[in-house]
């Protein structure tokens, strides 16, 4: 710490402005929503603060839209690329480079050659298998040889967003490149995977969170998905459940119930079998910004099985029927929880839950990272 502020989160402009004290009382706010004790969240925040590390980061990019980059980049308050980026050595990234050609493909190449072994591979887009791959080239090489030289290399591996997570909307039927998500390619390393269309920013704000101040990864399910955000479905923490067990559905967009905001699942909603934390991490920080929050049903993003595969209005089986004990409510009075606190929140499940050890020493030089609490070494 120096001056006040957080060593490795001042940046490299000295932007972001969290001091410690902040990111101490962050991290206790979000202790207290997944019921840890203050001193705890103490011990982890002065845990962060003592790293110093900014292991390097290498984005790549594949059939996708951009959509997860663009949301990471719309969040407002705080400015959460702000934070990611004074977290880590952003060294190669398709769409915020300014270099372009030879230059790019040279700082590929110097990123990969100083940090092998300890950088970050972060994939957004599907990979293309069919006919050799040769439906997404860049610099003259498939998307397959690219992963498969870049990830295998890594530290780390991060695939953002349905398409790299399972294939998202390329691997839509017929799927006539053959689309597949990084897990898919990568057969045999661990690929954590952040699933959305588009991601959440602060569940990919937790996993790096985590892997910079601990050298772990969040503990996982059996889709590679960090349980702190996806252990749960839609349905169970959906502010219309209330609705759902009373029996007051809509019946067709524009109804009475559809106006009184009555549960959607009459109209095709896929919450009931997806499983995500939208429904109290909302976008860009704004209010119900989220499809069942603006009055749409949800369309199961995260799910392979559901998004781009069945019809938008088909209704789907209940995975959890029994009823929450705790309802929230219909018509919330939101009290302000910092979303990065959310995100600390999910560090902070993740540690304690247990994760991999990803062996500290391949973030490089310094102190070794404490595993979490639970966590196994990697062999
Ligand atoms: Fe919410 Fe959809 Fe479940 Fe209704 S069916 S309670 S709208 S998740």
């Amino acid at each position: 710490m120096e001056n006040g502020t957080v060593s490795g989160w001042d940046g490299p402009a000295g932007s972001s402005g969290v001091d410690r004290r902040d990111f101490v009382r962050m991290c206790t706010l979000a202790a207290a929503s997944v019921g840890i004790g203050a001193s705890m969240a103490e011990r982890m925040a002065e845990a962060a603060v003592a790293r110093k590390l900014k292991p390097s980061v290498i984005w790549l990019h594949f059939q996708e839209c951009t959509g997860c980059t663009e949301s990471l980049l719309r969040t407002s308050h705080p400015a959460l690329a702000e934070l990611i980026l004074d977290l880590v050595s952003l060294d190669y990234h398709e769409t915020l480079f300014a270099a372009a050609g030879h230059q790019a493909e040279d700082a590929l190449k110097k990123a990969m050659k100083e940090n092998e072994g300890k950088y970050v591979c972060v994939i957004e887009g599907a990979i293309p298998e069919k006919d050799g791959g040769i439906y997404c080239k860049i610099g003259d090489r498939t998307a397959v040889d690219i992963v498969n030289d870049v990830a295998g290399k890594a530290g780390a591996i991060i695939a953002i967003g349905s398409c790299a997570s399972w294939g998202g909307i390329p691997s839509a039927d017929p799927n006539p490149t053959g689309a597949a998500g990084a897990p898919m390619v990568l057969k045999g390393k661990t690929v954590v995977t952040i699933p959305g269309c588009p991601a959440n920013p602060y569940n990919f704000l937790g996993t790096v969170l985590q892997y910079v101040t601990f050298g772990t990864l969040p503990d996982l399910d059996d889709k590679a998905r960090p349980r702190f955000a996806y252990g749960r479905t839609i349905h169970e923490h959906c502010p219309r459940r209330a609705h759902f067990d009373a029996g007051r559905f809509v019946q067709k967009f524009g109804d009475e119930a559809h106006r009184l905001g009555y549960c959607l699942y009459k109209t095709g909603c896929k919450g009931p079998a997806t499983h995500a934390n939208c429904s109290v991490q909302h976008f860009g920080e704004v209010q119900d910004a989220w499809p069942i929050g603006i009055g749409h049903p949800c369309f199961g993003c995260t799910e392979k099985t559901l998004a781009f595969r069945a019809p938008l209005h088909s209704t789907v089986d209940i995975e959890r029927p029994t009823p929450p004990d705790f309802y929230p409510p219909i018509k919330a009075e939101h009290g302000f929880v910092s979303p990065v606190a959310t995100g600390v929140a999910g560090v902070i499940a993740g540690a304690l839950l247990g994760a991999g050890f990803m062996a500290s020493k391949k973030l490089g030089a310094g102190e070794p990272a404490e595993p979490g609490p639970g966590a196994k070494k990697e062999g």
